[in-house]
């Protein structure tokens, strides 16, 4: 099973569950509060793009058994893509099951990780660096206003050139961010 990361919105609670696809929402209640918790993406961290195909065995080996392999495979199916026996399968990065964008194949590797955040408005640095350049999907989660403020202000800690930015820019680009499903 996936570990899906969640952040509370309201009180900034973090929580880490370890969920079956068919239970995932991009949103839960918070644990602590009560309020609303957002997904927090996390995209995996990669190498060459060698290191990073090799080792991951049969999509039954990543996935712990030939009965979840050939699940996420016939979900694949359904939504049109066949996993290739050396594909690797990254569950953090599908939206649901068998999700073929989740899908890196050794052809495309690193770039499709890249491709994929492009798309999906987030950022993601390590060995693969990238900043979201194209307008991401309009955000579709409802954030607060104190979730907002917090998180601008640790942006611009991060990053202190960020504080000449515009304010409504750099707000922009947060909801949209965080706020995508
Ligand atoms: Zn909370």
């Amino acid at each position: 099973m996936p570990l899906f990361e969640y952040e509370c919105t309201d009180c900034e609670h973090r929580e880490e569950l370890l969920l079956p696809f068919s239970e995932y929402t991009p949103q839960r209640k918070c644990v602590s509060c009560g309020g609303s918790a957002c997904r927090v993406w996390a995209p995996p961290h990669l190498d060459t793009d060698t290191v990073f195909m090799a080792g991951h065995g049969t999509l039954a080996d990543q996935l712990g058994g030939d009965d979840e392999a050939a699940r996420v495979a016939t979900a694949a199916k359904k939504q049109g893509y066949t996993p290739g026996y050396n594909d690797v399968y990254c569950p953090t990065m599908a939206s649901k099951v068998g999700d073929p964008a989740a899908f890196i194949t050794p052809g495309d590797g690193k770039q499709h990780i890249r491709d994929l955040c492009e798309k999906r408005g987030m950022s993601c640095y390590g060995r693969v660096e990238h900043k979201p350049s194209e307008r991401p999907p309009k955000p579709k989660v409802r954030l607060s206003e104190k979730f907002i403020r917090r998180r601008t202000k640790e942006l611009i800690k991060q990053d202190p050139g960020l504080a000449s930015k515009p304010k409504q820019e750099l707000r922009e680009q947060l909801i949209e961010t965080h706020a995508f499903r």
